[in-house]
């Protein structure tokens, strides 16, 4: 019995496997590529519940795991590394430089202030990705992929990921499903906003993200018209309490409003990092 929920997307060589926690993991997903000899993993999941669930999946696939990548330096996407690094020793672990080196400066002090929170249902202990890979095209098991690397958007630094070949776009916490609240955790609105409206010019058929239900391409005008607005009401607030009320008011139809109680004690700095 699985915990998590995976959507299987075939392609002619590849297959894509998107998992994605229950709600109390956040609904983070994780991205697993399975090329014709390999997999490539995206992300590690928040609770290691989760993370060996994946992990468990991942076993059953029945081919090594080469890759970890993991996408941004936020620690839902990376805690369960804990749980998923030593079942798979060989797979290499990356990101991109600034998302690699913050992780190294800052991973240990995160789990520390998560774990306050989440208890051990998080990782005590951070990895930290030992590779980096670099923006451009790479190849993998045959597979290609375009990387982007994108600050200031919903975190400082972020990794966006193409597969042309299968139309495919990996926007992971850019993009937020018009049903749920977005993790508005950094005053990055107008940039966010920026690297958004280059999205929604690129051309591909799918789109994956990082948290909640299938997206699709109108979720990306979605997700600016929801910073525009958070955007105006954080200019008028002074405390994460007000923010958080006056953005439930104005979108009384997105779900998981807790994730805006988070953000915003991490927008206005009550929990930092
Ligand atoms: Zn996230």
């Amino acid at each position: 019995m699985m915990l998590g929920h995976v959507n299987v997307h075939n392609h002619e060589v590849i297959r894509i496997h998107d998992y994605m926690a229950p709600s109390d993991g956040l609904l983070v997903h994780s991205v697993i590529v399975e090329g014709p000899n390999s997999l490539v993993l995206f992300d590690a999941q928040f609770l290691l519940s989760y993370a060996k669930d994946l992990a468990d999946y991942i076993q059953r696939l029945r081919k090594p795991l080469a890759r970890i990548i993991i996408s941004h330096v936020h620690p839902d996407h990376w805690s369960g590394l804990a749980v998923v690094a030593p079942r798979f020793p060989a797979a290499k672990i990356a990101a991109l430089p600034k998302v690699r080196d913050y992780i190294a400066l800052n991973g240990q002090e995160i789990m520390d202030a998560r774990r306050n929170v989440f208890g051990d249902a998080v990782a005590s202990q951070a990895v930290i990705p030992e590779e980096i890979i670099e923006p451009g095209e790479h190849v993998i098991d045959g597979v290609h992929y375009q990387f982007e690397a994108h600050d200031e958007g919903e975190s400082q630094y972020q990794l966006v990921a193409i597969l042309p070949n299968q139309r495919t776009l990996l926007a992971f916490d850019l993009v937020f499903p018009r049903h749920v609240h977005a993790f508005t955790v950094a005053p990055y609105f107008s940039h966010w906003t920026k690297i958004l409206r280059q999205l929604e010019s690129y051309d591909f058929d799918a789109i994956l993200v990082g948290h909640s239900r299938p997206a699709s391409r109108e979720d990306i005008g979605a997700t600016i018209e929801y910073l525009e607005i958070a955007k105006e009401i954080h200019a008028q607030t002074t405390s994460p309490e007000d923010y958080a009320a006056k953005l439930k008011k104005h979108f009384p139809d997105r779900g998981e409003a807790g994730w805006i109680d988070f953000a915003s004690l991490m927008l206005y700095g009550v929990i930092n990092p």
